[in-house]
């Protein structure tokens, strides 16, 4: 699920973005200073699809939030919210890493074509960046030629297979949802019975596991859905 970032300190208009983001499906997190933005993003536990960051915070303020950002090398997709519509203020706010940035007050409509022009723009350089063959624990997976290889043996994928493990893989250390694996990878709504992604994933275990009962690379989060771990660890 995509998943967005609210920096924004006026608790009614955070509390007023979020509802609207979350009525166009989007899952929300709301940060109301730049210090617990700047850990939210860099805390290494959930990943942002964008950030929406208000400029005037308490403390340091959405420049600085953004520079800091940058110059520690998250790239997350960033929409400045400025009260000031002033040019240096906007050059400012592209100086210090923003993506796109929307004057106060804005109509919701624009806010959310902003929004989904980032999220589009991120998704193309994603699929730009996404390598032909990627390699852990020994094993590499050739996208292209949808092979698997270990030292001993090569074992063909499946179009459907080579694509959830794409999936996968491009969320290294996050957890997927049934849901979005159904959305993004088979492009089926919600509805659609889940079980059959459970044995895809069993299937893919016997591939990529040394231990396929006891995975440590593709775990099970209870109740939730899965998560690729490129180095081996255990369920949780
Ligand atoms: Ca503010």
């Amino acid at each position: 699920m995509t998943t967005i970032l609210i920096v924004e300190d006026e608790p009614h208009l955070a509390d007023g973005l979020r509802f609207n983001l979350e009525m166009e499906g989007y899952q929300t997190t709301i940060a109301h200073d730049g210090e617990s933005a700047l850990a939210a993003v860099t805390s290494g536990g959930r990943q942002y699809d964008a950030v929406i960051l208000d400029v005037m915070l308490p403390g340091i303020d959405g420049f600085e939030v953004a520079a800091r950002l940058r110059r520690s090398g998250d790239y997350t997709p960033i929409l400045m919210l400025t009260a000031r519509s002033r040019p240096e203020d906007v050059l400012r706010g592209f100086e210090a890493g923003a993506d796109d940035y929307l004057p106060k007050p804005f109509e919701l409509s624009i806010l959310l074509a902003r929004l989904n022009g980032l999220l589009r723009r991120r998704q193309w350089m994603m699929r730009e960046l996404q390598p032909e063959q990627y390699q852990f624990s020994e094993r590499t997976i050739d996208f292209r030629n949808l092979e698997l290889r270990t030292h001993n043996q090569t074992i063909r994928l499946t179009q459907m297979e080579g694509e959830l493990l794409r999936y996968l893989i491009r969320h290294e250390g996050e957890t997927v949802s049934r849901k979005s694996i159904l959305e993004n990878v088979w492009g089926m709504r919600e509805d659609t019975d889940t079980r059959a992604i459970d044995n895809f994933i069993v299937r893919l275990r016997k591939y990529i596991e040394d231990e396929p009962s006891s995975p440590s690379h593709l775990l099970t989060v209870r109740g939730v859905g899965y998560r690729f771990v490129a180095r081996a660890q255990r369920s949780s």
